[in-house]
């Protein structure tokens, strides 16, 4: 088939079955072309949980498909490349969490949501990038663990008077871009502007004009009166920055860096995750509930 008849398979499947398609901002074009809602992960987590159709077809990576049926168990929510995981979020696993937590009773465990269900369903509360400094500053303890995000953990520890106990992950995207490239690029561009993802390093977030989630990022290029500006980010970004904002000019921080997870999924993918309802998401009802109060928690603060 076409790309185009690709297209128009997916649009008639859509209705026929009453779903609806949610991408990530670090997609591919021709499935952002697709989107009905496009976000970042607290965007499509609040979208999933407000939502009015039978099925979601979750263009992003297993954890934001997984999230989305947490908060929406009556529907059906595929993602459409099962291999689409994120490889931070597998740097905690339950057991090893519940470890830790055994070590400090007294610490809130505050879990980013690129993690899976289980992880979350022994956390006190989620956050995303976009709300991490705001969920922490919320909860009452005084002590937090912090999982799995190294980087977001110590960029959150600025703005709050919170002993910070991070997980050693990292997204091994953000994790590359490279201060020294970043100095170049502002030393290229006099009197642009530099906006990162809080999971990049702290040498990188350091050098940063804005630190964002990816949404926030569209929201800040929009809104600057700068005519130049560089992203710290995953480069799939950069085709709405572009295509929304003609008269700017964007760059990579140095070296563009790419999500294979978030690369993998096609129109073919989509349209076969439509016609044959797969890969369809399950979580446990035990877990789903326990995990559903840290996104609950989280959601009320935002
Ligand atoms: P956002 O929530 O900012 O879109 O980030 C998701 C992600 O996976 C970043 O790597
Ligand atoms: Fe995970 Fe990093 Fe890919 Fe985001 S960019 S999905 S955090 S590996």
């Amino acid at each position: 088939m076409s790309k185009n008849e690709l297209r128009q398979e997916i649009m008639e499947l859509k209705k026929a079955k009453n779903a609806v398609i949610l991408v990530h901002n670090y997609q591919i074009p021709e499935i952002q072309e697709i989107a009905d809602f496009f976000g970042d992960s607290l965007e499509l987590s609040k979208i999933a949980a407000e939502l009015d159709a039978k099925i979601i077809v979750f263009c992003g990576v297993h954890f934001m498909a997984e999230t989305a049926k947490i908060l929406s168990p009556d529907k059906m929510v595929l993602l459409p490349r099962k291999d689409a995981g994120c490889p931070m979020a597998d740097m905690v696993d339950a057991e090893s969490l519940r470890r830790l937590k055994a070590q400090y009773p007294d610490a809130e465990v505050v879990t980013y949501v690129n993690t899976t269900a289980e992880v979350k369903a022994e956390s006190d509360v989620c956050c995303t990038s976009a709300n991490a400094i705001k969920v922490v500053q919320n909860v009452e303890s005084q002590r937090i663990i912090f999982v799995p995000d190294k980087n977001l953990a110590n960029y959150v520890a600025r703005f709050v008077d919170k002993e910070i106990i991070p997980w050693d992950g990292y997204c091994y995207v953000h994790q590359k871009i490279d201060p020294i490239e970043v100095i170049k690029a502002k030393q290229m561009n006099d009197g642009a502007k530099v906006i990162v993802h809080p999971e990049c390093t702290k040498e990188v977030i350091d050098l940063a004009d804005e630190v964002l989630s990816t949404s926030g990022m569209i929201r800040f290029a929009k809104n600057t009166s700068a005519k130049i500006i560089i992203v710290g980010t995953e480069e799939g970004l950069l085709y709405r920055l572009k295509k929304q904002n003609p008269d700017k000019i964007f760059y990579t921080a140095g070296p563009a860096q790419l999500c294979r997870n978030m690369k993998l999924t096609t129109l073919e993918d989509v349209y076969l995750a439509l016609k044959e309802e797969k890969y369809k998401i399950e979580v446990p009802e035990s877990i789903r509930k326990r995990a559903k109060i840290a996104l609950d928690r989280m959601l009320e603060y935002v």
